[in-house]
């Protein structure tokens, strides 16, 4: 179910293993994604499939200074390259690789598990039966159950892809995050941080994004533009020509899904974005093929596996023990982050970004094996500042 990249990185594994696959999804799935999806260039290098970016630069950095003195204005250069995606040529290639499946143009709307099989029901009135069900409609799917922790924080952002007065960036450059908040009125130093994410796409095009990691409630959009302009402004900065829009709204910390379920999901309703980072799509294609292959196997099982054993086998795939420690390491994190006022968040992500590139790349990919990551983390913990290493112990709140 679905026809975002989660389902097409799945539906293509699958083919590939001789499965027979009906996708059912709300629109047509060639339909143009409406996000714009950014990676590190190493992981897509790693999978081969580098040539799926649309801009790459290696012009990349980051400011964690206060943005006053000459010192505050200096940034991190990140040295590594970063890449945004060609959506289509991302698009077409898995969903030349889905060639053969039977796509219908049709909305879920109730799914019963009947034994063997699965039976989903749409709102056309037409209903179709599969050994499993893969639910890949996104974040808030209304067929995953999983506990209650409360608010769930989301990652929020406002963006414009256009023509300004003047570069917002530096020629060629991508800035990862710029936190320097010199812009802001001691009333929104105290309102929970928010930085830039902003590239240079040639011809005088721009990107800029006013971000926030993580917050619960949401950090309301208009806010998110008010800062923006607000951060433009004291560069001398002005939005000459709008030709997009970006409004940025999913889960960080969704909880992750009742592993007994009989229903199997994948991407956003699988909870796989990462927690840290907000950043999902290289989990999708390093773990489509794993989870495809265990599926393929388990369907030719004998005696025959119903619909809630062929679940399970997915769920330990993409929910092992080992991943769903990491998980709670980096769910544990972001708490203490969503808890740091602004001068303490720039002082750690400064402290991150000085971490050996292999070990903050790693993280921020969850390519880290568990052992390795508590390494890191204890190592974040160790070369931090002493306000910093407070707050990942005990979390400002609480202070
Ligand atoms: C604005 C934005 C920017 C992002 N940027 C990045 C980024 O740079 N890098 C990154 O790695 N991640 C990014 N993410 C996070 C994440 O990768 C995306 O949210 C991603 O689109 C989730 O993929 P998905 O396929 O799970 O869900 P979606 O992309 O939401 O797709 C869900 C699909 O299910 C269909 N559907 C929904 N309900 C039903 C139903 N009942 N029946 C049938 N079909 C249904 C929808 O029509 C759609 O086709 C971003 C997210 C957003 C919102």
């Amino acid at each position: 179910m679905g026809a975002g990249p989660a389902a097409l990185c799945i539906v293509a594994e699958l083919v590939e293993h001789g499965l027979k696959v009906t996708a059912l999804a709300s629109h047509t799935p060639d339909k143009p994604w409406p996000n714009t999806y950014g990676i590190w260039a190493e992981e897509l290098e790693s999978l081969g499939m580098a040539s799926l970016l649309g801009h790459r630069w290696s012009n990349t950095v980051s400011y964690f200074g206060n943005g006053i003195e000459e010192e505050g204005n200096k940034p991190i250069s990140h040295d590594f390259d970063y890449g945004l995606f060609d959506q289509d040529a991302l698009q077409k290639s898995l969903l030349d690789r889905c060639r053969g499946i039977d796509w219908r143009v049709e909305t879920a709307s109730e799914i019963r598990v009947l034994g063997a099989e699965t039976e989903v029901f749409c709102s056309s009135g037409n209903s179709y039966r599969a050994r499993v069900v893969i639910d890949a409609s996104g974040h808030r799917s209304q067929f995953i159950k999983r506990p209650d922790h409360g608010p769930v924080a989301e990652q929020a952002a406002y963006g414009v892809v256009g023509r300004f007065s003047s570069p917002p960036v530096d020629a060629g450059q991508f800035v990862l995050m710029d936190f320097r908040p010199n812009h802001l009125t001691e009333f929104e130093r105290c309102q929970p941080p928010t930085f830039l994410y902003a590239m240079d796409f040639g011809e005088g095009i721009f990107f800029v994004e006013e971000t926030s990691l993580a917050c619960s409630p949401p950090f309301p959009s208009s806010k998110l533009r008010e800062r923006l302009q607000s951060r433009l402004a004291a560069r001398g900065v002005e939005i000459r020509e709008i030709i997009h829009e970006e409004h940025c709204l999913f889960p960080m910390n969704l909880p992750l899904p009742d592993r007994s379920q009989p229903l199997l999901a994948f991407g956003g309703a699988a909870s796989m974005v990462h927690p840290a980072s907000g950043y999902m799509v290289g989990a999708l294609l390093r773990r489509a093929p794993t989870l495809a292959k265990r599926l393929a196997a388990a369907m030719k099982q004998k005696p025959v596996l119903d619909s809630a054993a062929l679940s399970r086998t997915g769920w330990d795939v993409l929910w092992s023990s080992e991943l769903v420690q990491r998980h709670r390491l980096y769910q544990f994190g972001l708490r203490r982050l969503m808890s740091f006022d602004e001068e303490r968040l720039r002082s750690f992500f400064e402290t991150f970004f000085h971490l050996p590139r292999k070990d903050w790349s790693g993280f921020l990919a969850n390519t880290l094996p568990l052992p390795k990551l508590l390494i890191v983390m204890l190592k974040l913990f160790w070369i931090s500042p002493w306000d910093v290493r407070v707050g990942m112990i005990f979390g400002i709140n609480s202070l």
